[in-house]
């Protein structure tokens, strides 16, 4: 269920207690978040006549034909008294995004908010990897879009990382590439919550392990690791490696 948005709107006097105190009277809009963020809109511009963001506490009382709104927050307080509502309702509000495809469950919309992918439907979420892009094709198994996200090479996942795990595209790729610098082991693919990263075989007796920068292969190091061409510039799988 969408979180709702009460509308209310009326004659209303507008106090807020704060540093100063300060009333308004005129018809306005007022307008309660599911974060409770109260907002009074008149009919100028843009900004509020007043607002709380994220109060500790709103109480909306109705009397039949009015209502108040009180806020607060520590000693902060907004409030608002109609003697008649002209308008009191609650309406489904989503976060908003950036559209990136169709929900294959419901043919909800689905939007890039946050580092997400969410519907707007059924609200399922699936989180992205650092650095991905969502890309206009689908996924053939489930029919999610499909994402691409760059560690060593381009990869196109599905974003439900439950039908395509990065690590193992990973680790496909690049399992036992490369050689420890420190002993005589490969380095394997393994994986973190949230991230991809290299490790010795001889673990523990290595401990030698490095993250998957994000970006593609282009080059070998003098040391032997390969070297990622990244968002900010070349650099070699060992961050600490100066290059020869
Ligand atoms: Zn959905
Ligand atoms: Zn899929
Ligand atoms: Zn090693
Ligand atoms: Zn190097």
């Amino acid at each position: 269920m969408p979180e709702r948005l009460r509308v209310l709107a009326g004659d209303c006097r507008v106090t807020e207690r704060g540093d100063r105190t300060r009333t308004h009277r005129g018809r306005v809009v007022v307008l309660i978040k599911p974060d409770n963020t109260t907002l009074v809109h008149d009919a100028d511009g843009y900004q509020p006549v007043a607002w709380l963001t994220r109060p500790d506490s709103v109480v909306v009382e109705g009397d039949g034909a009015g209502f108040s709104v009180t806020a607060r927050t520590g000693e902060r307080r907004l409030r608002v008294v109609a003697e008649a509502a002209t308008a009191s309702r609650g309406l489904p509000v989503t976060e908003a995004g950036v559209p990136v495809g169709t929900c294959p469950e419901d043919g909800g919309s689905l939007v890039r908010s946050r580092g997400d992918v969410v519907c707007l439907d059924c609200e399922e979420r699936w989180g992205l990897p650092a650095g991905a892009s969502v890309t206009d094709t689908t996924c053939a198994d489930c029919g999610l879009p499909k994402v691409r996200v760059e560690r060593g090479e381009p990869f196109h996942l599905c974003v439900d990382p439950g039908c395509d795990p990065l690590v193992a595209a990973v680790r496909d790729r690049f399992d036992r590439v490369w050689s420890c610098p420190d002993c005589d082991g490969d380095l394997t693919v393994e994986s973190a919550p949230g991230r991809v990263f290299l490790g010795c075989e001889q673990y523990p007796d290595c401990e030698t392990t490095f993250s998957v920068p994000h970006g593609v292969v282009v080059d070998e190091c003098g040391c032997g690791l390969p070297v990622f061409e990244t968002a900010t510039g070349r650099r070699c799988l060992d961050g600490t490696c100066d290059g020869d």
